[in-house]
């Protein structure tokens, strides 16, 4: 007798298949088992798609779980200034505890994984002396595994050699157990610290064989020009496809001269690039007056060059950013506004940025990724019929398929829109089906 599937989707649109059809997707031994048209056999559970959307799950590659859930405390952000953020965290961080940072984390990871979040790269910030932010988030990495992926990536925020025992707390920190080695050139005093803090952050990479994952040039300075020293070590070290640079802002500025310079290098190097959408729209230009530059990295760009890039939420209700959910969704809606790819080709490739690119830079497990028999059975099942719809009503998934197993279902009938019209209820669907034809 042949086993059930453990679960069966039935009737569901899938990502990058066409779209006129609606197909069944088997699941079993957290895989994808089995993607037909129809699947005649039955699964122990069933789950009713109604032509609904499925997806690879989401990936938040850029995202600071030490300090989120930490807004107004010990106070609120005012300027809503980059700098401001810095010093109420230089407060909080004095008191920190392992307990409260994994009690906040839980919290985040639970709205993470509602809204289809199954990948979070985190930032824990070592120049904080008792490096309890590292020590929360190794164990968070491990506590919360069944709900979420979570890699710790050790990061100077203060600066590798601003103060003369930052570069050994790097190196402990990643000794203790930190996925990535990170660094922050462009807050280092001088260019000359810059690039030997870069060199500082590889070798570490390369004595315990790292990623590095840097926030690098997150500044409005167009000669802040840190990742083309990133890119010498990336060759240098042989360490092509194994780094990527957070932020990256100041590529918004360069002469276009140096663009035709640097950009084939970037590529050379195979450096994914992480855009922060929501938080540096609001965090850069702050000394523009007017007109006010767009602080983002230009993805736009960065893609048209060979160059991979993938998206972070950045921060959540803390020093940084007062707003949002943990909703991908939110970030990437800002991305193509902001950096104008909403060409009608262009909505159907924004999921790229926080799936299969985002694969790519994560690399661990990433040729199981993606939507095809045999691949981990990570899915989301969208309330949109298409790429276009998902960008529109920037909606929690239905449902959330992790490693083969549910664990999110938000469909609670109070989550259906109704009105009253003509002396009866209708429910209300907000999805463009025109978008299905493309
Ligand atoms: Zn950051």
């Amino acid at each position: 007798m042949v086993e059930p599937y453990e679960i069966i989707i039935r009737g569901a649109r899938l990502r990058g298949y066409d779209l006129s059809k609606r197909y069944d997707v088997a699941i079993s031994d957290g895989r994808i088992a089995e993607i037909k048209e129809h699947i005649p056999e039955h699964g122990e559970r069933e789950i009713d798609a109604k032509g609904r959307l499925v997806v690879p799950s989401f990936y938040n590659m850029h995202f600071h779980l030490d300090s989120v859930l930490t807004l107004g405390d010990p106070k609120f952000n005012e300027s809503g200034t980059l700098w401001e953020g810095i010093a109420i965290w230089a407060e909080y961080k004095k008191r920190i505890s392992v307990e409260d940072v994994l009690r906040r984390v839980e919290e985040f990871v639970k709205w993470s994984v509602v809204n289809g979040v199954t990948y979070i790269r985190t930032h824990a910030d070592c120049t904080e002396k008792t490096l309890t932010g590292v020590k929360a988030l190794i164990r968070a990495r491990d506590e919360f595994k069944d709900l979420i992926d979570i890699q710790v990536t050790a990061f100077p925020q203060d600066g590798i050699l601003t103060e003369p025992d930052n570069a050994e707390y790097l190196r402990k920190a990643v000794e203790m157990g930190a996925d990535n080695v990170g660094m922050i050139p462009h807050n280092e005093y001088t260019r000359e610290d810059a690039v030997e803090s870069i060199k500082i952050a590889f070798e570490i990479a390369k004595e315990f064989n790292r990623d590095v994952d840097g926030h690098v040039d997150e500044t409005d300075d167009p000669i802040s020009r840190n990742l083309e020293v990133v890119a010498k070590y990336t060759l240098k070290y042989g360490w092509v496809g194994r780094v990527t640079a957070g932020h990256v802002t100041a590529s918004h500025s360069w002469d276009p001269a140096y663009r035709y310079r640097i950009l084939p290098l970037i590529r050379k190097a195979g450096i994914t690039i992480i855009a922060n959408p929501l938080i540096n729209i609001y965090l850069q230009g702050r000394f523009d007056t007017y007109p006010k530059r767009r602080g983002m990295a230009p993805i736009k760009m960065y893609l048209e060059n060979g160059i991979n890039v993938t998206l972070g939420h950045d921060c959540v209700l803390d020093p940084w950013y007062p707003l949002g959910t943990g909703n991908m969704l939110h970030a990437l809606f800002m991305a193509i506004h902001v950096d104008q790819m909403m060409g009608w080709s262009d909505l159907f490739k924004a999921l790229d940025l926080i799936t299969v690119n985002a694969a790519k830079a994560w690399r661990k497990g990433a040729e199981q990724y993606g939507l095809a028999k045999g691949k981990r059975a990570d899915l989301l099942i969208l309330n949109a019929l298409t790429d276009v719809d998902a960008l529109r009503n920037l909606e929690p998934p239905l449902y959330v398929i992790r490693h083969g197993k549910l664990i999110a279902d938000n469909t609670a009938p109070e989550r259906q829109y109704k009105i009253y019209y003509k002396g009866k209820w209708e429910t209300i669907d907000l999805n463009f089906k025109k978008a299905l034809n493309k």
